[in-house]
């Protein structure tokens, strides 16, 4: 008998392999693909190293860093050049830096005077406690043009989602809390910068490896790759009394587990496939969880034709209707090694929850769009100067915290905690980033020990 049968070899799976591996004890992961790391992938494309998802992931939290240092992969690991601090809204056409400090933001063309001077009376406004919008929460507190200039372009870059529907409670977790806590979000914020300082808490800063970010879920892999079958088809699984069995095709073979317990490692929109496991409710909070498609699109473009000076991150756009472009990263300004000879790699993101036809496209539609629209912000003379060398469309890319998730997550919470032997983990419960998923991933795997202890308990007590 498995502890645990994980579905899915995303980076969600991966960590509780790795975590289960640590705690010794038996599982075995689960992946339809031929490969592991779900849409964290990396290729090189004429020694051009590529990545056709996430590009890099913050120093933010210490669990993605902690896996990485019980793999012993720190030489491999490298960190994006100190000019990507620097990031550009794109509004109104224009590129514009995103202030860094008080000095640059009284400066920023980002913000009207009157708007800059609005910002004071978030110091006296009252606290809202019930669940609002990300505009609702944003306009009262700050006005529509820190919602416009600074937190929507954000937001298409995290979520690729719509204000009017994204919930702020679970967007912004901690500005709502700091809104109750010091009943003033701008006072919560000077307070934690101070305590910050105070504590020396060191800048953040964004990384990647040598070999991009497919280097992480391969390494891990490398670490457990006996208890990993790839290239299942079927899987299917019953319940037992007290216990599940998994049956699936691999090699040509059908192979059946039985196990104590099972995580879904795979997005909400999949759990439809097992949902004969659960009662319907909980079902429909799997589906009601939206996802928005989008696409990203790597180009090369000589450098002596870009008119704008590429020395930072890279830039989000503010909401236009006739624009589609959610924002492009400078790939080679962020990762000098990566760019070949005098070329700059740039890869765009399109479509998002304003643009669901993106998925509809044709390539070649979509490669147009972004090259008009990026040499449009980037002074290139001619769109056909931007070479397209990459296109990857996630019909399903990102899960939308819309109104109302926070409720839905804890009832799939609550579902793992009733001891039936279901477990979830991914990037659609608290969190998007790569470190917020490995974090979901690192709490199932406490649950399941939770779980396993009761199951060791009563079959001590059986026998
Ligand atoms: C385009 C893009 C750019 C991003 N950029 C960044 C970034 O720069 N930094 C950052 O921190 N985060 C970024 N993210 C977010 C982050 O990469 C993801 O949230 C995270 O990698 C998701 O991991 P996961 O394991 O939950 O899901 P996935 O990576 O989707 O993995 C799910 C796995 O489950 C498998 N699976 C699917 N369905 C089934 C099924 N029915 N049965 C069995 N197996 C199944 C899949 O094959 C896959 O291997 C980005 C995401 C996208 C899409």
């Amino acid at each position: 008998m498995k502890d645990v049968i994980i579905i899915g070899a995303g980076i969600a799976g991966l960590t509780a392999a790795h975590e289960l591996h640590k705690e010794k004890l038996d599982f075995q992961l689960l992946e339809p693909s031929y490969r592991v790391g779900g849409v964290i992938e990396t290729l090189e494309l004429n020694g051009n190293l590529i990545e056709a998802g996430p590009h890099t992931f913050s120093s933010f939290s210490a669990d993605v860093l902690g896996i990485v240092k019980d793999l012993g992969i720190q030489d491999e690991l490298i960190e994006a050049n100190p000019t990507a601090k620097k990031r550009y809204v794109c509004l109104n056409g224009n590129l514009m830096p995103v202030p860094a400090n008080p000095q640059e933001f009284l400066k920023s063309e980002l913000l009207t005077k009157d708007a800059k001077w609005t910002l004071l009376e978030e110091f006296v406004l009252p606290p809202v406690s019930r669940e609002e919008s990300v505009e609702d929460f944003i306009s009262r507190r700050f006005g529509r043009e820190v919602l416009k200039g600074l937190v929507q372009p954000y937001l298409n870059g995290v979520f690729a989602g719509d204000v009017k529907k994204l919930s702020a409670n679970a967007v912004f977790p901690k500005l709502k809390e700091l809104e109750s806590k010091h009943k003033s979000v701008g006072l919560g914020l000077l307070l934690s910068s101070i305590e910050n300082i105070l504590k020396a808490r060191k800048p953040l800063t964004l990384h990647s490896f040598k070999k991009g970010m497919e280097f992480l879920p391969n390494s891990i892999y490398e670490e457990v790759k006996n208890k990993v079958t790839l290239s299942v088809k079927d899987i299917e699984i019953t319940r037992a009394k007290d216990f599940f069995i998994v049956t699936f095709k691999a090699n040509n073979k059908t192979i059946n587990y039985t196990t104590n317990s099972i995580l879904f490692a795979i997005p909400a929109n999949r759990m439809n496939e097992y949902g004969y496991l659960f009662p319907d409710e909980y079902l429909s909070d799997f589906k009601s969880i939206e996802y928005a498609p989008v696409a990203t699109v790597t180009q090369l473009v000589d450098k002596s034709n870009i008119k704008t000076s590429l020395d930072g991150f890279g830039f989000l756009c503010t909401y236009e209707v006739q624009k589609k472009l959610l924002g492009t990263i400078w790939t080679s300004s962020i990762f000098p090694d990566r760019g070949k000879d005098d070329k700059a790699i740039l890869t765009s993101f399109i479509g998002g929850a304003h643009f669901k036809k993106i998925s509809e496209l044709k390539e070649e539609e979509i490669s147009n769009i972004v090259s008009r629209e990026l040499a449009d912000v980037l002074n290139i003379s001619n769109p056909e100067l931007l070479k397209t060398i990459y296109i990857r469309v996630y019909e399903h890319a990102i899960p939308q915290y819309n109104m109302g998730h926070l409720d839905t997550v804890k009832r799939i919470e609550k579902l793992m905690d009733t001891k039936y032997g279901v477990f979830f983990a991914g990037n659609y419960l608290r969190g998007i980033s790569i470190n917020d998923t490995v974090k979901s991933s690192k709490s199932a795997v406490g649950r399941i020990k939770d779980f396993l202890k009761t199951v060791i308990k009563e079959e001590a007590l059986v026998k």
